[in-house]
């Protein structure tokens, strides 16, 4: 691997460096303030400077109208992508990679109204009864005639405070077969329904909702990549927001300790800078080591993606970044907040944003748990050497 980014990307990062710094960043007190909900005219602004800033749709693929970004790249932006609190990157127009399976007529209703940032959407798996386990998803699909008529609850789903439709996994029902399959659901279908919208411990610009689908009738042209390759499709995609996961938990130690050094360094107590105390300065010693290994995992497993390694590999290497990155950015975030005693308990404050913030990249995407089961199945079946190496 070669640990120098290549010329475009650095070029990429610091694009997407000048985006956090001077659109986003300024926007995180505001929008602490407001509780997550930035008035609708900022949000469009903050989309408008995305597109401008040549940010929107890069891990879609050219041919779907995206930028085509490698695995490297993205991870290159997403690094910077976490230096931002209150997931203010929510407003950089595009998707999830399930959207390149959008065949032309939902391409033109989905796909490309979302790269224009004036359509967004949410991917729905998780339900009541089934979050870690899919094989304990109920929700179902029946034909009727030319549509298929959905029933089920899904919890969690994640969208901006205007997402207009979401994708929807459900069970196409075949005699005896359950088949899983994705649908495109309007939010204003008859049938679908806001069960709930809990607060959640961080502040953020989206939203994660509970829906009820009863009897939501959708045409076959609804389906996204072919009845029955839910399975597959959320493959690809896990791997994509592991390694997205790892390097925005990677940026975030990054930001907590320039924010750390610097208020460490300036601060005297007893005569001296808080810095020259070791109690202070190895925990950010700590979180160094904790952010450059976070940083080598996501890169080397985003490589490994981009030379086409074998696919399950890549996933135990994105489970492996997904888990230390969030694991040792939630240390970080600690250690960050007692460096700044009383002061990191302010939500004026980037580190206390952090604390909460970080704490759900130990939960979403596949628990830290699961990511250690999917990693423990890799050194069984694929080998010590090729998982550590
Ligand atoms: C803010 C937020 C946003 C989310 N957004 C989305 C979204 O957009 N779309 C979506 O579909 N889902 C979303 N999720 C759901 C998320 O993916 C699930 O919460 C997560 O997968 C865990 O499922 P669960 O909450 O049902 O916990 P459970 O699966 O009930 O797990 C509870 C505990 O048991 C542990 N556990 C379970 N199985 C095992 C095992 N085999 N070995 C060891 N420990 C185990 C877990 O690690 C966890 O600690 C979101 C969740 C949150 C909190």
């Amino acid at each position: 691997m070669d640990y120098e980014l290549d010329p475009p990307t650095r070029e990429l990062r610091e694009r997407a460096r000048r985006f956090v710094r001077e659109v986003l960043q300024p926007r995180e007190l505001e929008l602490e303030r407001l509780g997550g909900r930035l008035p609708a005219e900022v949000g469009r602004e903050l989309r408008k400077a995305a597109i401008e800033a040549g940010l929107a749709g890069g891990n879609l693929p050219v041919e779907s109208g995206g930028q085509g970004w490698s695995a490297l790249q993205q991870v290159a932006v997403h690094e910077q992508l976490g230096q931002v609190t209150g997931g203010l990157w929510t407003f950089i127009p595009g998707g999830y990679n399930i959207l390149a399976h959008t065949g032309e007529e939902q391409r033109r209703r989905y796909l490309e109204p979302c790269l224009r940032g004036e359509r967004s959407g949410s991917y729905a798996i998780t339900e009541p009864g089934a979050g870690s386990d899919p094989r304990a998803l109920t929700a179902t699909a029946v034909r009727d005639g030319k549509d298929y008529v959905l029933n089920g609850e899904k919890w969690f789903v994640t969208g901006a405070d205007d997402c207009d439709f979401m994708v929807a996994q459900a069970a196409v029902v075949d005699g005896e077969a359950r088949l899983p399959t994705l649908f495109l659901v309007d939010y204003d279908a008859p049938g679908l329904r806001l069960r709930h919208d809990p607060d959640y411990t961080h502040t953020f610009a989206d939203r994660h909702p509970q829906f009820v689908l009863e009897d939501v009738r959708v045409p076959a042209s609804a389906i996204l990549g072919g009845i029955g390759a839910a399975d597959s499709i959320a493959n690809e995609w896990f791997v994509e927001e592991r390694l997205h996961i790892g390097a925005r938990c990677t940026g975030a130690m990054e930001r907590l300790l320039e924010l750390g050094v610097a208020w460490a360094t300036g601060r005297v107590q007893f005569g001296e800078r808080i810095y020259d105390f070791q109690g202070v300065s190895f925990p950010l010693a700590d979180s160094a080591a904790d952010a450059a290994a976070a940083r080598h995992l996501t890169r080397h497993a985003a490589w490994l993606a981009d030379s086409g390694a074998d696919r399950k590999l890549v996933h135990a290497k994105a489970s492996l970044a997904k888990l230390f990155g969030s694991e040792a950015a939630w240390r970080c975030a600690d250690r960050v907040v007692q460096v700044f005693g009383g002061r990191g308990y302010m939500r004026e404050n980037a580190a206390e944003r952090y604390l909460r913030e970080l704490r759900v990249d130990r939960i979403w995407e596949g628990t830290s748990e699961i990511q250690r089961v999917i990693i423990a199945r890799a050194l069984e079946k694929r080998g010590v050497e090729r998982v550590v190496g």
